[in-house]
């Protein structure tokens, strides 16, 4: 007998005690050496007045467990209530976020018979790091974050999931025609990666095509890597194209910990009336038995659960009169599960799980030479008609060690020297110094901005031009 794995779940809000109960009496009923602590979180946590909707003791049981199934929670809208989605993701450090879209035609309606795709999105960094700022009358920014190991362990932990659930290739997304260094070191690092898995076929598509082919044609995507923004976008996509918010299950996991769930939310409408659903939270609990190096478990659990579907023995979300034979109930659903355990799908394909979970380790980073060459200094100014020569004119006068003006940019677009007047100008400004031949000390940069402010204008940021090892470590302005 396997070594007991010990897990938490919480019931959730709504519909979810219902779901992940019978999601639990499917486990027991497969054998899973499982064992587990129920926490409470959510409405009651919230209604206690404790605005994280979970308390201590079930955060120390989720640390210590490592692994949580969670049900649906009703996040109350206002009062400085925190979705405990987000707040167990952030804490957590759950990097990665997996979500399956699939089809199960001809026994459940489906838009796109064929789709049958796994999202996995980078969940920590990118735009969603939430640091922004408001920094002159007209401009705000956000400032998007792209790592090295954030985003090699979402491409290993795509490359590895490919091969523990059986499946062929993986699709990297992002903008990186536009976005050079930050999508494009995500891409790079993609292509590095792939060449170490070449049992999977790899290939990178831009964003913008690519969620169109989500969009149009699904059956012709596997599993999806992408950054934080687009997998958002592209999650919600997919799961309106595949149908069946009822049966999909999403994954959120991290180094240490992992959290389970359905995609679907807490249903008040249809809550305590033992109709709802419980295919959501069990196709994500299958995904746990995976994640957790027990992958029997998760087929057989698995492949009954596609008995079922194709017996027709369906919801009443799924139910078709033609296409189902038998209106269920939740309990009754369940059961029909427990009765199929042992048991393949004749139609549909069955699954196949590899063992041991899934692992990687980050490569040693290789450490570059870093030379500071210039610095682009950013300023607030609307005066003079926004005439970027008298801008440059000023500028032109000051320099600090070896740095000089080299350009001026508003809005990414070179307005100085030799601009065009139809250009538009906002209130924020980017002025380029550079050095031809010394090197950049820190002392030179604050000697100039010191300069830049004698000479009337207001200093709101810098940004340092580096270079790696020779290579440029910052874009060009468009014109420059
Ligand atoms: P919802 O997913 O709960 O419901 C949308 C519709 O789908 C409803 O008509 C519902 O009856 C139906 N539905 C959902 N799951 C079903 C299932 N398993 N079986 C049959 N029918 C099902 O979305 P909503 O109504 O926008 O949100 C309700 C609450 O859930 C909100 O408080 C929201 O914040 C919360 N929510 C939680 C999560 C989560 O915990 N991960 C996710 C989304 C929404």
């Amino acid at each position: 007998m396997a070594e007991k794995k010990r897990i938490t779940v919480a019931y959730g809000d709504g519909i979810g005690p219902e779901i992940t109960r019978a999601t639990m009496r499917i486990i027991e009923a497969a054998g899973t050496p499982l064992e587990y602590d129920v926490i409470e979180v959510g409405e009651s946590v919230y209604k206690k007045g404790i605005l994280s909707g979970m308390p201590n003791e079930a955060w120390d049981i989720v640390r210590k467990n490592k692994v949580l199934l969670k049900g649906p929670i009703t996040t109350p809208q206002g009062g400085g209530f925190k979705s405990v989605n987000v707040t167990i993701r952030k804490s957590l450090g759950l990097f990665a976020n997996v979500r399956q879209c699939k089809a199960y035609t001809p026994y459940v309606a489906a838009t796109h018979p064929g789709i049958n795709m796994v999202i996995i999105r980078e969940n920590e960094e990118d735009l969603y790091a939430g640091i922004e700022h408001q920094q002159t009358q007209e401009v705000t920014q956000v400032l998007k974050l792209v790592t090295r190991p954030g985003s090699e362990s979402i491409i290993r932990y795509a490359f590895e999931y490919a091969r523990a659930y059986g499946r062929h290739k993986v699709t990297c997304m992002t903008k990186d025609n536009i976005m050079k260094l930050t999508d494009g070191l995500f891409h790079k690092i993609f292509d590095e990666v792939a060449v170490e898995y070449p049992d999977i076929t790899s290939n990178h598509q831009i964003i913008d095509i690519g969620a169109a082919r989500v969009a149009a044609m699904p059956e012709t995507l596997d599993v999806i890597v992408t950054l934080n923004l687009y997998g958002d976008i592209l999650s919600d996509i997919a799961a309106q194209v595949a149908g069946s918010v009822g049966l999909a299950g999403s994954a959120n996991v991290g180094r240490e910990a992992a959290m389970f769930e359905a995609i679907h939310g807490s249903a008040p409408d249809i809550a305590g009336r033992d109709i709802a659903n419980p295919s959501g939270i069990l196709v994500a609990a299958t995904q746990m038995l995976v994640h957790i190096g027990l992958p029997e478990y998760a087929e057989k659990i698995k492949n009954a659960w596609l008995c079922t579907l194709e017996d027709g023995i369906h919801t009443v979300d799924i139910y078709r009169e033609g296409l189902s034979q038998q209106e269920v109930g939740t309990a009754a659903f369940t059961d029909a599960i427990i009765e199929r355990l042992g048991r393949k799908p004749r139609q549909l394909d069955p699954v196949e799980y590899r063992g041991g979970g899934i692992h990687f380790e980050l490569k040693e980073p290789v450490v570059r030479k870093k030379e500071l060459t210039g610095v682009d200094v950013f300023i607030h100014w609307a005066d003079g008609d926004r005439d970027p020569e008298i801008i440059g004119a000023a500028l032109e006068k000051i320099s600090a060690g070896g740095l000089k003006l080299k350009m001026i940019t508003n809005r990414g677009v070179k307005v100085y020297p030799g601009g065009f007047p139809e250009t538009f100008k906002t209130d924020h400004w980017r002025c380029r110094f550079v050095s031809e031949s010394a090197s950049v000390t820190f002392d030179d940069v604050l000697s100039l901005l010191q300069k830049v402010y004698q000479a009337g204008f207001e200093v709101i940021k810098t940004e340092h031009l580096y270079t790696f090892d020779g290579e440029r470590g910052y874009s060009l302005g468009q014109g420059e």
